[in-house]
């Protein structure tokens, strides 16, 4: 039996695919539904849905279908990604989690809702269900738990306030262009940025996250300088980790995924599809253990390939978290001198930099950049 502390996506993608391998799995959730509370924009590429087969759970909760964005910088100055086809989804979050829920309860896994992980000893997990204390015997144990992970204390990993941004976010009703996501970049987000996702011509995903220690007075900041207003409703505000994916993931029985292992893209936050890559890497190393008696340990090695592509997105967020409002403004510029935008248009990627950043250098207008590129290589 494994046991999978946790029923968002990475713990639900993990116990469908352990199931699928023929190993019994048991998903202990602490809300009494799935996908409550939503605390997530729900914006994922369509390359990444494509690459981990997920067309049919983003079709079910399918909202909105993005054609690029139009990143600013403090002083205004834009970078446009566009392309005709669409890049990313909306997605109503809570429903895409009860629907990855779904999968996983039809290929046998048991989910048991009202159950909050507190503990492991060896191969028992104690657990409060609806306010008693139980135990659940168990051969291995995964911690799904987010990014408050109680498994990842349970393990001994610290974590520190500066690892984490704080985000807070709102459903605004107004007029949005659809088709395109907004990010702003400024002082009311410091290290971060603030972003608007539209749901359709009328609703949108508005919020900030920030390191500054107080994220409601950055986010009134924001909605007023940008004018937005309106009826907020949906309010959420949570942590989002945000630094290099965790080390000593694996110890004893116990494994981490997700943003429990901050396997989330350090430029945007985003970890819902770079974790349910995890989660089937996670699964096949649990397998391997299981059958071949394999150490558990591989799943970190088996981890490298999405390792470098977090430390790519780590690497970003250092290099643009060095610039104050003026630097922002100035790089900007350089960015539309060097035709950034169509570069990103041709080449972008959402979830995996390495597949552009290796371009760069390849078309003439970038060459410009080459200064920058060196600060960044250096940062
Ligand atoms: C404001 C905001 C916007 C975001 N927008 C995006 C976005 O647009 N795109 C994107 O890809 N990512 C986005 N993210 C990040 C994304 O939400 C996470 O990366 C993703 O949810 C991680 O999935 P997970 O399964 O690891 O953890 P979670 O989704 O957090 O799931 C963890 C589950 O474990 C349960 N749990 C916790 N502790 C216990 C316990 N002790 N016992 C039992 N159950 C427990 C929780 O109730 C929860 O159901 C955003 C995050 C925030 C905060």
């Amino acid at each position: 039996m494994v046991t999978v502390a946790g029923a968002g996506p990475t713990g639900t993608a993990a116990a469908k695919r352990l199931q699928e391998k023929g190993w019994d799995t048991i998903i202990l959730e602490e809300h009494s539904q799935v996908g409550i509370p939503v605390n997530c924009t729900g914006l994922i590429s369509a390359s990444g849905v494509e690459e981990l087969n997920l067309r049919k759970e983003v079709e079910e909760t399918l909202m909105n279908k993005i054609r690029g964005a139009q990143i600013f910088s403090p002083n205004h100055e834009m970078v446009e990604v566009k392309r005709s086809e669409t890049v990313a989804y909306v997605i109503n979050r809570g429903n895409f989690d009860r629907v990855l829920a779904r999968g996983a309860i039809e290929a046998g896994a048991q989910l048991r809702l009202n159950t909050k992980l507190i503990d492991v000893r060896n191969e028992t997990v104690f657990v409060e269900h609806k306010g008693r204390g139980e135990i659940v015997k168990t051969k291995l144990v995964v911690g799904a738990d987010g990014v408050n992970s109680k498994t990842r204390n349970i393990m001994g990993i610290k974590t520190a306030f500066k690892d984490f941004v704080h985000a807070y976010q709102v459903v605004a009703t107004g007029k949005f262009d659809p088709k395109y996501v907004q990010v702003f970049f400024g002082d009311y987000s410091k290290d971060f940025f603030a972003w608007i996702v539209p749901e359709s011509e009328e609703r949108a995903r508005v919020g900030l996250a920030s390191t500054s220690g107080n994220v409601r007075k950055d986010f009134s900041v924001f909605v007023s300088e940008k004018n937005i207003s309106g009826e907020f409703c949906d309010k959420c505000s949570s942590l989002i980790p945000i630094g290099e994916p965790l080390k000593g993931i694996v110890k004893d029985n116990i494994m981490l995924v997700g943003d429990a292992a901050f396997q989330t893209k350090a430029t945007s936050g985003g970890g819902i599809l770079l974790g349910i890559e995890a989660a089937r890497i996670l699964a096949d190393s649990i397998d391997n253990h299981l059958r071949n008696n394999a150490p558990l340990k591989n799943y970190e090695k088996n981890c490298s390939t999405l390792n470098n592509e977090l430390r790519l997105h780590w690497k970003i967020r250092q290099y643009m978290n060095q610039k104050n409002e003026d630097q922002m403004d100035a790089l900007f510029r350089k960015m539309n001198k060097a035709k950034v935008g169509e570069f990103l248009s041709q080449f972008g990627d959402m979830d995996k930099p390495s597949r552009f950043v290796g371009k760069i250098m390849t078309k003439p207008s970038m060459w410009r950049l080459f200064p920058e590129a060196v600060k960044f290589f250096r940062t």
